[in-house]
């Protein structure tokens, strides 16, 4: 029994066919570079990475290469797979928590577009292909928004017109929501704790913090879209929206252009040239000043959003380390958590520069505030919820 999770991003389909009741990934690929002459597709399996190069025109057609990779290595999709878990990026005031998917929620998905032009398009098309290939197993959306739905009103409120926010579906509605519920959780076991008030830092090349008290949350960094909050990969965060009317009147770019320079071509990547945290530890190492600052600005900008975090909780238990940057940059926690000694903060370096895959502590004994490292999970979490969904709807 396993469940395949389909992650349909613009140009990449990520998939992993896991157990949901051990958590064991049985198989593991990505397609990449669709829409390109020379597409990628890799797929991990006991042990084998086997590697392919071909023309992958659309999703329809990565998707169906995924498959037919899955099978080649003798997968049997048909006879395995009892649920589909797609992860879908912007569920907007529609969609608060997993969701069986028919024509119906298909189409309000796309509808949701206008909020996500660059993920729920593609996101549909992946759940369209994966239902014409395996239609008779339940599909279910998982919502990356989902876990935020509830955040308190001055949280999620935008000081506009309320009129135009209205009618716009113009609020903060909150991303990364699956990886942010699973580590907290996690956490919380972790701790056997249930009234644990948290900061969760998730650090990937997309980046997000929140504050949840008690299991819920009650801020987050993102907003409307991905794009508010921490300096990302390729992502500037908050940003002064006069940045964009003055692009827009003086350097005369249209809406899709700044659209590209803000998600794109800012963060680490617009102030270094690269996105990859590793690289930029490399190109600091070597003295390069537009490393360092870049540096700077991205670990700047993580302290703040930890101090208001602090104070719009109160009191807090524990800071969450998590994603690529997360679990694997000890000097990125390390920084982010410097000198807070007077608010009941250490790391402990020893503890902090411990490489392990589990789920540990790297603060000190005497820290007031647990800090956490734990590895997100997202596939796990969508294909748990996938399952669950699956077996009130179907009893399977
Ligand atoms: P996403 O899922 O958002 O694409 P990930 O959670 O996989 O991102 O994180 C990707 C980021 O993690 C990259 O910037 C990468 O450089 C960074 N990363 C991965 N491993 C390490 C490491 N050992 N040290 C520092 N950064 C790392």
């Amino acid at each position: 029994m396993s469940v395949l999770v389909v992650n349909s991003g613009s140009s990449s389909v990520k998939f992993e066919l896991v157990d949901p009741d051990s958590g064991d990934s049985i198989a593991a690929g990505l397609v990449e570079q669709i829409g390109e002459l020379q597409g990628r597709v890799v797929l991990d399996y006991r042990g084998e990475t086997i590697e392919k190069r071909r023309e992958i025109a659309d999703h329809a057609v990565g998707l169906a290469v995924a498959f037919e990779i899955l099978a080649g290595a003798g997968v049997e999709l048909g006879a395995d797979v009892t649920a589909v878990g797609h992860r879908v990026v912007h569920g907007g005031d529609v969609f608060h928590e997993p969701t069986l998917i028919d024509e119906k929620v298909l189409q309000q998905i796309s509808d949701l577009s206008s909020l996500a032009p660059l993920h729920n398009p593609p996101n549909v098309l992946g759940i369209e292909v994966a239902r014409r290939q395996l239609p008779n197993v339940p599909h279910v959306a998982v919502f990356d928004t989902a876990f935020f739905h509830s955040l308190p009103a001055a949280a999620s409120t935008y000081a506009i017109d309320r009129e135009i926010a209205k009618k716009h579906h113009i609020r903060r509605y909150g991303f990364h929501g699956t990886s942010h519920q699973y580590v907290s959780l996690r956490a919380a076991e972790f701790l056997g704790r249930e009234d644990l008030n948290q900061i969760v830092l998730h650090l990937g090349n997309g980046a997000s913090a929140s504050a949840i008290e008690s299991g819920i949350p009650i801020d987050t960094s993102m907003g409307l879209t991905p794009l508010e909050g921490l300096v990302m990969g390729t992502r500037c965060g908050d940003i002064d929206p006069g940045v964009v009317m003055h692009l827009r009147r003086s350097a005369d770019m249209d809406v899709d252009a700044i659209d590209e320079l803000l998600n794109r071509r800012s963060g680490l990547a617009g102030l270094t040239g690269v996105n990859d945290f590793r690289e930029l530890g490399k190109r600091i190492d070597d003295g390069d000043a537009d490393a360092v600052l870049a540096y700077e600005v991205y670990i700047h900008r993580l302290r703040k959003y930890i101090g208001a975090y602090m104070l719009a909780l109160g009191r807090l238990d524990a800071i969450i380390f998590t994603a690529g940057v997360g679990e694997n940059a000890a000097g990125v926690r390390a920084d982010a958590l410097a000198n807070l000694r007077g608010f009941g903060i250490e790391i402990d370096p020893e503890r902090n520069m411990m490489r392990s895959k589990e789920a540990r502590v790297v603060s000190t004994e005497g820290s007031a505030v647990t800090v956490l490292v734990i590895p997100t999970n997202e596939e796990l979490a969508i294909a748990r919820a996938a399952q669950k969904l699956a077996r009130t709807t179907t009893g399977v």
